[in-house]
């Protein structure tokens, strides 16, 4: 498989380069050159077949030819091999045809460690390959960082330096990324947004010339292997509903609630529709900071302040992954997906033509709840079903609940333990959600953090030293 640039201004890569590489050289964000079919169920494990199984026939043609079938099975084992559900994600039924996809029960105890856990190991895999070694910056609002540094702690060929916003993540998050000992893994507190994080680790890739010096790497929602690792668990669920609803072997069209901030998620969701998945919809499930949602509405992209909300890892403004859905809106042409960005960026607004705005509101639908709407969600889910939910996904099941057409079955993401975000789920429920074992301790281990400003210069002179000790 080749990956070429969404702003079709640099050569298309195969499957490693696109993994160390995560931006292309032009910019653009990589997708492959086209959609391969999804594998027969028989030849992916069978109704009766694991998490694992699937995900190794689901990603193989990603890979092919460059990873071993045999090497990238044993990838796929590890990396699931920690998480504490023996199917990976298991769903569980909330309401009427209404299941809730739990992907939460990795190291961190959000839907990143899905793709996280498996990205370190192909990393470490193909840097052994190249004898070569990477410093990994990344940006995160909260859950991404702590997914990422736990994905590569300790593997000795990758330094992570990690952004996040200073006192904008809980405490739980937070922890999470500074307590960690091993001397690969750097916490920095940035003075500023979830944003600024981005726009700083976008700039440091843009410097071709330090980038290449420190030898870069990300593994934000925008690395193409992320993706790739999400599009296994929409098959997944849509083979076991359709299993529990119809018998198995049967395929039913089933419809999707995402909560979303990046993109990086529900576009995983479409990916999977472009592989044969039959999804009829996806609900993008948006908190106050509703770009997303405004977007799938009016057809209008535009950027507001961000507001902080009992949602953190989706108070983002400027979704990273769209980038791959507005180059299918362009029909591929990288240069006009690039002047469209570049518009957006200087002007803050832009608006999709009428045609592109119809071929998305087909294929998307979108809800946005503010923070009451997400505890009074919070607050009758547990009610009705005694499940404590975290806010991220209340934000789906709330925004599922108002979107749905119909009795099609629906799957809505549940993205975070709700341990993660005890604030909030003891305000909705007066019920305080335990920690799982693992992180009981949390609270009292030691903390190692930077803080820096949101300025390039210092933060650049950070990462330059954390590559090189
Ligand atoms: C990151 C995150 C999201 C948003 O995911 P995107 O890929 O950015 O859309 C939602 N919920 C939780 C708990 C997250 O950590």
């Amino acid at each position: 498989m080749r990956y070429r640039s969404t702003r079709g201004a640099s050569p298309a890569v195969g499957f490693g380069d696109a993994l160390l590489g995560g931006l292309a050289p032009d910019g653009g964000l990589y997708l492959p050159e086209s959609w391969p079919q999804l594998p027969p169920l028989a030849q992916s494990g069978g109704p009766t077949g694991s998490y694992q199984e699937l995900a190794a026939s689901v990603m193989a043609p990603f890979a092919e030819g460059e990873i071993d079938a045999v090497d990238f099975a044993s990838l796929i084992a590890d990396s699931y091999a920690a998480f504490d559900h023996p199917e990976v994600c298991p769903l569980v039924r909330i309401g009427e045809r209404h299941w809730l996809l739990e992907l939460f029960h990795g190291p961190t105890l959000a839907f990143k460690d899905v793709a996280l856990q498996l990205v370190g190991r192909l990393f470490d895999h193909e840097l052994r390959r190249r004898d070569e070694r990477v410093t990994i910056v990344a940006a995160t609002s909260g859950d991404t960082g702590s997914a990422a540094m736990e994905a590569v702690r300790g593997l000795d060929r990758i330094d992570i330096v990690v952004l996040y916003p200073h006192g904008r993540t809980t405490e739980v998050q937070r922890r999470q990324m500074t307590t960690l000992e091993e001397p690969n893994v750097h916490a920095v507190a940035v003075d500023g947004t979830f944003d600024d994080c981005q726009d700083l680790v976008k700039a440091m890739f843009a410097d071709s010339a330090f980038a290449r010096r420190v030898r870069l790497g990300a593994v934000n929602s925008i690395n193409w292997a992320r993706v790739m690792a999400q599009i296994v668990y929409y098959v997944w669920a849509q083979r076991r509903v359709s299993e529990a609803i119809a018998g198995p072997g049967r395929a039913l069209p089933v419809a999707f609630c995402v909560p979303t901030g990046n993109f990086g998620n529900v576009y995983a969701g479409h990916a999977a529709r472009r592989m044969g998945l039959p999804i009829r919809r996806l609900m993008v499930a948006s908190n106050t900071n509703d770009v997303l949602t405004r977007l799938i509405r009016s057809g209008e992209l535009a950027v507001a302040e961000v507001v902080p909300t009992l949602s953190p890892s989706m108070d983002i403004q400027i979704s990273s992954n769209l980038e791959r859905l507005l180059h299918e809106l362009f029909d591929g042409d990288g240069a006009a997906t690039a002047g469209f960005l570049t518009r957006f960026r200087s002007h803050g607004r832009v608006a999709l033509s009428g045609d592109q705005h119809r071929r998305l509101a087909a294929e998307f639908s979108g809800a946005c709840l503010d923070d009451d709407d997400t505890v009074e969600v919070m607050r009758r889910t547990y009610e009705r079903t005694g499940r404590l939910v975290d806010p991220h996904t209340a934000v789906g099941v709330g925004a599922a609940e108002r979107l749905r057409r119909s009795d099609e079955p629906l799957v809505t993401l549940s993205t975070a333990h709700p341990a993660k975000f005890p604030e909030a789920v003891i305000r909705a429920t007066g019920t305080t959600p335990e920690l799982p074992a693992h992180l009981g301790d949390i609270m009292d281990r030691p903390e190692r953090s930077v803080r820096l400003p949101a300025d390039l210069e210092a933060v650049r002179r950070y990462v330059q030293e954390a590559g090189s000790a």
